[in-house]
């Protein structure tokens, strides 16, 4: 595997001034990772110049994340709600290509929320209609679109690798691909290994963490077997550390996740272990895999 490992920039701050930029940068650079993901939640905050400026002096890459919003969403009937989501997504796209970013990733193709209704066929359509198009967007700067596979409190279209993949054959795009998260697979999957193997070459994004998102190695993911079934894939795109503490982020972020109790305090020590910790699972799975018995 030549997966570059990533870490979410909420790991260490909530917003994205210039002072929380240099200090999300540099610390996630000093503990040893190949990129940050930032969250494009506050696009407009955002000092395009100045992070890619911080990037380049630490020597990582970037990716950014985000959640349509109710009055952005593509899945929408309301084709208002469906323009002012695909300009939004042309506008991420934009700046991500100013920040020289790889992916794009996270709830693109809904609302981050809670439905209380299914998802319709229209909607579903709608919302692949609009992927094509950012995706050929996306596409003009090299920039990777995941869909990530959340679970149902969190979106009513993706909530199985099976339905990412399905999704993602029917936008078409090479650039499209399935984003799988631990902590999500851990609720809908019936197997985490298996989803893995199904989304198989479409997996283009990963996101590593536990079952209550907190300190690696104190859940109930079954991570072992997670990091064989992408090394049997072959998987090698980013795999990013994904940890929340309402310290950090304080609200409105604290609400959405549902962050009623801390798993952490020491957000060195959080990060130092994670990443030891996955490059670990990520050394043991290449052995496993690569060691397969066989007769002389
Ligand atoms: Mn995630």
């Amino acid at each position: 595997m030549k997966n570059r490992l990533g870490l979410h920039a909420n790991v260490w701050v909530a917003g994205w001034s210039e002072t929380e930029a240099a200090r999300a940068i540099d610390k996630t650079a000093e503990f040893g990772f190949d990129l940050i993901e930032i969250s494009a939640m506050e696009l407009l905050k955002i000092n395009v110049a100045d992070t890619r400026r911080r990037l380049d002096k630490a020597g990582i890459g970037v990716t950014l994340s985000l959640g349509l919003d109710a009055q952005r969403d593509i899945s929408s009937a309301d084709p208002l709600r469906v323009a002012a989501g695909e300009a939004h997504l042309r506008e991420v796209i934009a700046i991500a290509r100013d920040l020289g970013a790889t992916h794009v990733c996270g709830i693109l193709y809904s609302a981050f929320q809670k439905y209380e209704q299914p998802p319709t066929a229209a909607g579903v359509a709608s919302s692949i209609d609009v992927m094509a198009r950012i995706a050929e967007k996306a596409a003009a700067s090299g920039i990777t679109l995941g869909m990530e596979v959340v679970n149902r409190y969190e979106t009513n279209v993706l909530n199985t690798a099976a339905q990412g993949v399905e999704y993602c054959r029917r936008v078409g795009a090479p650039n499209v691909k399935v984003h799988l998260d631990v902590y999500h697979m851990n609720i809908e999957e019936a197997d985490a290994a298996a989803a893995i193997h199904a989304a198989g070459d479409l997996l283009g994004y990963f996101h590593t963490g536990e079952s209550h998102r907190g300190y690696m190695g104190t859940g109930s993911v079954d991570l072992k077997s997670i990091f064989q079934a992408l090394a049997r894939i072959g998987y090698e795109g980013p795999i990013t550390y994904e940890s929340f503490s309402s310290r950090v982020v304080g609200q409105p972020l604290t609400g959405i996740l549902g962050i009623w109790r801390e798993t952490w305090e020491d957000g060195d020590d959080l990060v130092r272990h994670a990443r030891m910790y996955t490059q670990s699972q990520m050394n043991a799975a290449k052995y496993a895999v690569s060691r397969r018995n066989s007769l002389p």
